[in-house]
């Protein structure tokens, strides 16, 4: 029999050896970390005939100001637990025909700063605006944006005269930004391909049920429509070094709700696809979420995880997608790069509010792969659509959110049930009005 003090002697002596096994290689059942290989495209058979440019701004507000998001804000940020960040894509084909991808850590794209952007980028760099997109991740843990200049009177209130600066200031770098990507264009091999990720609910209650069911008021829905698909775009340096990555979900940014400076779980995803890459670009494209949240979301559901730790393990598990997207079965982009934008008006229930000009924009990467981009908080209807009706042709891959922040845009269905997404007050022509100006627009890249 062993003495209890043998026993405690042994049990130590474990510790001790499996401390030191610990410290020399990965515990049981785990995979080691693989030391440095060289690059090695997923794509080698593929012709380098692409040009790509990147470059990254940090744009976390200078000082503690009043945060986007949500009504009930009391106060403004406190701190900061990620650096939010602009970041910029230029693709360049053989042909000379030149895209720039804006990706922004922020809650929306304010129409007035995307045109005078868009007109900028125009004068400095020959870029058309159809040429540029514009896309917010929709953080609820970002600034406030302003772009209505403020009176002297309004100058005395520092909420409004820090966003408003912000603002300004924003508008600045972001041209900036654009331009640096563009001098950074030198030779790449595009590749895409799409996986998925399944914390995306939708958040809308199930309005199949009749009023009196227990069920009826219920939120999120496990039956209601999603869009689990994560597509990546993937650059390699002619040497197959990956140098950075586009990739999209569409998902509510609003795991976290404190006074915190973070770009959300899309922030963590980019931040865990750069950290073990030195010089590479992740940047988040954010899709058709505005029925989505995260799920589960908020800590009150899960006992003992904060907010934060689901707010990261969401970001893991987006960025685990984007990495098998960007090695699975690469699918080559080949062709032209061809884009188009124009505005088709959205008219409101109540035909005495003018009408909004809503911004629709295809991007043709070559001939396999079209990026379709709304304005926007769209809700997740148009991207399942698109895909069904146009992706026997290319492969769609649909925005939300970009170049314009004018509150949501129900389909038609949304619009009839009613409910937090539908209170716009937007005519029922809203989906078709849209569908048809993307229809156009497809046509006119092919
Ligand atoms: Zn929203």
């Amino acid at each position: 029999m062993v003495s209890p003090f043998l026993s405690h002697a042994l049990l130590l002596g474990c510790a001790l050896a499996l401390g030191s096994a610990l410290s020399a290689q990965a515990p049981a059942g785990a995979t080691p970390l693989s030391p440095p290989k060289p690059p090695v495209s997923v794509a080698p058979h593929l012709e380098v005939r692409w040009k790509a440019g990147l470059a990254t701004q940090k744009v976390t507000p200078p000082q503690f100001m009043w945060m986007a998001g949500y009504g009930g804000r009391n106060k403004p940020a406190e701190g900061k637990v990620q650096d939010l960040f602009a970041k910029a894509m230029a693709l360049e084909d053989e042909a000379g025909n030149r895209v720039v991808i804006v990706t922004l850590d922020l809650i929306g794209v304010p129409q007035a700063l995307r045109r005078e952007i868009g007109a900028k980028a125009q004068e400095r760099f020959k870029l058309p605006p159809s040429h540029l997109l514009l896309n917010a991740s929709h953080t609820h843990s970002g600034p406030i944006l302003r772009t209505t200049p403020i009176s002297a009177e309004e100058e005395k209130n520092p909420r409004l005269r820090h966003s408003w600066q912000y603002t300004q200031d924003l508008q600045r770098s972001l041209v900036e930004l654009i331009g640096r990507a563009l001098q950074n264009l030198t030779p790449a091999r595009l590749t895409w391909n799409k996986a998925r990720c399944g914390f995306a609910m939708n958040r809308r209650r199930d309005y199949s049920l009749p009023p009196d069911h227990p069920n009826a008021n219920r939120v999120p829905n496990p039956d209601g429509p999603v869009d689990h698909e994560v597509p990546t775009l993937r650059i390699e340096e002619p040497n197959g070094r990956p140098r950075a990555c586009l990739f999209g979900y569409a998902c509510h940014n609003t795991s976290l709700g404190f006074y915190n400076w973070c770009g959300d779980y899309a922030g963590f995803a980019q931040q865990f696809l750069q950290e073990h890459r030195p010089d590479f670009t992740a940047m988040f494209l954010t899709g058709c979420g505005a029925d989505q949240n995260p799920y589960p979301r908020r800590s009150d559901v899960v006992p003992g995880i904060t907010d934060l730790e689901l707010c990261m393990q969401h970001g893991r598990s987006l960025s685990n997608a984007v990495e098998m997207a960007m090695v699975v079965n690469p699918r080559p982009i080949i062709g032209r790069l061809r884009a188009a934008m124009q505005e088709v008006k959205l008219s409101y229930a109540n035909s005495k509010r003018p009408d909004h000009d809503y911004p629709v924009q295809v991007i043709a990467l070559g001939d396999g792969l079209s990026l379709i981009t709304l304005g926007s908080e769209v809700v997740v209807d148009y991207s399942l659509r698109f895909k069904r009706e146009l992706g026997n042709q290319s492969g769609i891959w649909v925005a939300g959110y970009s170049n314009d922040y004018n509150g949501y845009i129900p389909s038609l269905r949304v619009l009839k049930e009613g409910g937090y997404e539908a209170a716009a007050g937007w005519a029922q022509s809203v989906e078709e009005r849209i569908a048809a100006k993307v229809h156009e627009l497809f046509k006119a890249t092919r």
